[in-house]
């Protein structure tokens, strides 16, 4: 069987040139041609500025200098999200990125200790058992390594950085590397009439790029996937009904947080998400509660600092494409669906479709079974991120506006159904190996949104209660120790990886 030879991206956002840089990678120009086509009339969504720690397997793999990457994009730290009114108005938590404690000898995890300690009087703030929710709230970052004991896990953490620049930062990288870009708006496909396999894209003056291996990264339209394919989209609107964003970038006016802030509003969320140079803003909503220039008006009055630009107005349905991958097309990044940003899982998202794409890399003639497996086990992916995602709006006490009114009453997946219903009895947030978020995000969500459990795991109630203060003791001790001993999240940036604009401006 033949190998694949020529690959055509069609998409030059942050899911083409992250899919072009990783071919260049892991493939090499040597002994493919990886072409990557992009329309400046089109252009870009040109927002998705927070991500999450597995971002660092994917930088990893492009063998980026972590210090020049986070320079050249003007990025910031991020430990987490902190959720500010949406439990109810007034309230806060945050969803932090590391480990809910530390192992505690007796079997069982960390969370069910520490329910037995709150429920007979304990401090009910968990994040004081998290060290990357305390280095948040305390403004302090660094890269630390897991103690020598063992005790804690490492600092884990992700970027906020300047969607723009990533691109650019990618595709230099790509291009060096060999991927040749050609500018021009796809306008016919050329299928085999035998197959159905696409094998070129056509511009309008007629010229044909040739491939064996088509990546769709055209956004929202697929062009590929649903223009030629019909793939299908499943739309998720009646459990995610924010369907539009007002996005501005305003001027910093303190020291960047390390960690992504989401406040609920009258009909959705309002993002910011601070980088070294300015700060990123949205507010993301549901038009059938708001209209596009209230929203806008509203986001403009509640900014930190100036805005540097009028809101644009970005229009989306919640939902996922029916098969990401048909015979030699594959959808990568907003063409393949989309799931608001809520917990910044699109890039991610990405990410996990090239790495497949890898594993299962195919022939000429792809075999569907690997079409089949891939499909399978992107489905379940969007599956456990859709979950996490409802939850937010599902959990709630808040009543106070029809777009609450309509959340707190919805119907939710089975699936999600019954983690809320095992949780709510004994504060079991049970993750499955293959999902996404863990155990502690789904304990920091639910408990912080306000669905305390009735009870924990009976064998918590094994370890002698003078043990159990000690234990919970030395942990909380432990973590302090850490903490009070990093920087500051400026400080820290500024002294290894301030990028250059952002040290003059500040
Ligand atoms: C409001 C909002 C906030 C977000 N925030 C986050 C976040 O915080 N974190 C996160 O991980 N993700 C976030 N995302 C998602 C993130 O922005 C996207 O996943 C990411 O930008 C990838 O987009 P894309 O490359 O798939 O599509 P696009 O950026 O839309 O790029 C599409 C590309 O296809 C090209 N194209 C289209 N049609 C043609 C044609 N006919 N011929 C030639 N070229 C064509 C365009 O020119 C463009 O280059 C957010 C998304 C939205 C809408």
């Amino acid at each position: 069987m033949d190998r694949l030879r020529d690959i055509v991206i069609v998409g030059g956002g942050t899911a083409g040139w992250m899919a072009a840089a990783a071919f260049a990678r892991v493939i090499g120009t040597q002994a493919h041609s990886i072409t990557l086509i992009e329309s400046e009339e089109i252009g870009t969504v040109g927002v998705g500025e927070a991500t999450i720690p597995p971002i660092m397997q994917y930088n990893a793999l492009l063998g980026i200098d972590e210090d020049e990457f986070v320079r050249e994009t003007n990025a910031t730290f991020k430990l987490g999200i902190e959720f500010i009114d949406w439990r109810q108005v007034g309230s806060s938590y945050f969803h932090p990125f590391g480990k809910f404690g530390a192992a505690i000898k007796g079997g069982v995890g960390f969370m069910n200790y520490w329910l037995r300690w709150v429920q007979s009087g304990g401090d009910p703030d968990f994040s004081r058992f998290i060290a990357e929710a305390e280095a948040a709230r305390m403004g302090k970052f660094a890269r630390i390594q897991a103690s020598a004991d063992g005790q804690l896990p490492r600092i884990n953490y992700a970027y906020q950085f300047d969607a723009a620049t990533y691109a650019a930062y990618l595709r230099r990288y790509a291009e060096r590397r060999g991927v040749v870009r050609r500018e021009g708006r796809v306008v016919d496909v050329e299928q085999n009439s035998e197959t159905g396999y696409i094998e070129a894209v056509k511009f309008g003056d007629g010229t044909r790029v040739a491939g064996d291996f088509f990546i769709d990264c055209s956004g929202f339209r697929g062009l590929l996937i649903e223009g030629v394919y019909k793939a299908g989209f499943d739309d998720w609107s009646h459990w995610l009904p924010n369907n539009r964003a007002a996005a501005v970038p305003c001027e910093r006016v303190e020291e960047p947080t390390p960690f992504t802030r989401s406040t609920a509003r009258e009909a959705g969320w309002q993002w910011r998400i601070p980088l070294q140079h300015r700060t990123g803003n949205g507010y993301v909503f549901c038009d059938a509660y708001i209209a596009e220039d209230e929203a806008s008006r509203l986001l403009l009055e509640r900014l930190d600092g100036e805005p540097l630009a009028d809101p644009k107005i970005l229009r989306f349905t919640a939902g996922k494409r029916r098969r990401g991958w048909v015979k030699n097309c594959l959808a990568v990044g907003l063409s393949s669906g989309f799931l608001e940003p809520l917990e910044s899982t699109s890039i991610h998202l990405i990410q996990v479709a090239i790495m497949k794409l890898f594993e299962m890399f195919p022939m000429r003639e792809v075999n569907p079974v690997l079409i089949d497996q891939y499909n399978r086990e992107m489905d379940l992916l969007y599956d456990h991120v859709r979950d996490f995602i409802i939850a937010h709006y599902k959990v709630t006490e808040r009543q106070d506006t029809p777009f609450w009114q309509y959340c707190r009453n919805m119907v939710v997946p089975d699936s999600l159904a019954e983690k809320l219903e095992l949780f709510k009895e004994r504060g079991e947030a049970h993750a499955v190996p293959s999902e996404l978020f863990g155990e502690t995000s789904w304990f920091a969500v639910l408990y912080g949104q306000g669905l305390i459990p009735k009870s924990y795991h009976p064998i918590a109630n094994m370890l002698p209660e003078d043990e159990l203060q000690l234990a919970l003791a030395r942990v909380r001790t432990a973590i302090r120790q850490r903490v009070d001993s990093l920087p500051s999240h400026a400080a820290f940036i500024e002294r290894c990886c301030a990028a250059q604009a952002a040290t003059t401006a500040a």
